[in-house]
């Protein structure tokens, strides 16, 4: 079998993966990315960046050269009865140091990330390329099987990276195990045109039988999201369709063309809204970032964010500890300790919108607009809006991952 040598071996070419890869590519680290599908292109996934991820990127010094890229800016969340509106927020008003969100789909993100890290001679990303196996010696990891192109390699490294997502697969190859997670609710994710003259915002929705989270698409449609409960899309989907077309009309004039158009079940897609953190995220010469350690749920579209911001504190950590020569699990999991209370109090909250959300009690049902309107019009929402959005104090970025304009 072929040997191939790097420094850092990273499974998994998403937003943290590549986010890992470039910041250790800049301090002249060699880095390999495995990617398993062959480009960028995926099924529909987040497009919503919100105010911390821009955060990120202007502290990095590399958010003049993401909005070279096609992106809207959002600047403010409502949310609706029906199409009666309950409430209206501004971004500037809930986090005025980073006044708006970024829409921008996954793959151009990921194009953008690649374009700047392909500038660096020790950046390497392998398409079509999957972790198979663990090569382990001594108690420690030092590298993966890969399979590229249909052909094995062994790719050795000081330390090896699962960034491979929330179904990671060096996570179950490593055998770490999950500490917790919650599945109660699917989200089921449809696209309908914008009507005509409404400005992009993001929307909570409530109808009279489901919540939805409705999140501009560019140029002109609305990415909606019907949170049900477990196994509730099987059972709807056995009256037909007509009970969900007559639902969507009466929930919203905004998904009133997906409403007169869809012909098929296939025209969704089935989101579970899992929430789930990985007891462990270090072994010797092991790391396991993003979606792998820390799957957030939909809502609030903050799994990106929360990804990236591991993946930055993870190359501060992995950089020292190359340096001193010491990639042991104790030194590895310092990302863990840096960014567990953050992970945990998303979750924490998630957990609790997602049950008012999903209420099934019918006097909560009743009264939930009035208390949504109170939160809004009070101002309780922005302060949970910022603690979901910005999550704080701006992350500690080392200098050295700042990038010249
Ligand atoms: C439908 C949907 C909508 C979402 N909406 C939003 C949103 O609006 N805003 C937001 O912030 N977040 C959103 N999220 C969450 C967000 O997409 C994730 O939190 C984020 O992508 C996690 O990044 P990651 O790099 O950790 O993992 P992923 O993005 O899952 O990337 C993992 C990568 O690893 C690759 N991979 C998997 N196995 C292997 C293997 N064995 N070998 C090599 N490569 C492998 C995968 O192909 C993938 O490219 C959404 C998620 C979904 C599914």
């Amino acid at each position: 079998m072929e040997t191939v040598q790097t420094d850092v071996l990273i499974a998994g070419g998403g937003p943290a993966g590549m986010v890992l890869g470039l910041l250790l590519a800049k301090r002249g680290i060699d880095v390999l990315v495995l990617e398993q599908q062959a480009t960028f292109d995926r099924e529909y996934r987040g497009e919503v960046l919100q105010p911390r991820f821009v955060q990120m990127m202007q502290q990095l010094n590399l958010l003049t050269h993401l909005e070279q890229y096609p992106h809207m800016r959002l600047e403010a969340a409502e949310s609706y009865h029906k199409d009666r509106r309950l409430g209206h927020v501004e971004f500037r008003d809930v986090s005025p140091e980073i006044p708006y969100a970024i829409w921008m789909p996954q793959p151009i993100l990921l194009q953008a990330l690649r374009d700047k890290a392909q500038t660096l001679p020790s950046f390497r990303l392998w398409f079509h390329a999957s972790a198979k196996r663990l090569v382990q010696e001594n108690d420690s990891t030092v590298g993966l099987v890969v399979e590229k192109d249909g052909a094995e390699i062994e790719v050795r490294a000081k330390v090896t990276v699962g960034a491979d997502g929330r179904f990671s697969t060096v996570r179950r190859l490593a055998q770490m195990e999950l500490e917790y997670e919650h599945y109660e609710n699917d989200l089921i994710w449809f696209t309908s045109r914008r009507p005509h003259g409404e400005h992009p915002t993001l929307q909570i929705k409530l109808s009279d039988r489901h919540a939805y989270i409705v999140l501009p698409k560019y140029p002109d449609a609305v990415q909606g999201g019907m949170f049900l409960k477990k196994g509730e899309w099987k059972n709807l989907q056995s009256s037909g369709l007509e009970p969900i077309r007559a639902e969507f009309l009466a929930a919203s004039e905004a998904f009133a063309e997906f409403a007169g158009r869809v012909q098929s079940f296939r025209e969704f897609f089935l989101l579970q809204a899992r929430i789930m953190y990985a007891r462990e995220w270090a072994q010797n010469g092991l790391l396991l970032i993003g979606d792998a350690a820390h799957c957030a749920s939909p809502a609030g579209a903050v799994g990106v964010s929360l990804s990236v911001a591991t993946a930055i504190l993870a190359a501060d950590v992995i950089s020292r500890a190359l340096a001193d020569g010491d990639v042991s699990a104790a030194r590895l999991r310092e990302v863990q300790e840096m960014r567990s209370p953050e992970i945990r109090r998303v979750h924490a909250l998630q957990m609790r919108a997602e049950k008012g959300l999903m209420t099934r009690n019918k006097w909560v049902y009743q009264i939930r607009p009035y208390v949504i309107q109170f939160a809004m019009k009070s101002g309780l929402f922005k302060v949970f809006a910022r603690r979901l959005l910005l999550n704080g104090a701006p992350l500690p970025i080392s200098k050295e991952f700042t990038f010249e304009t």
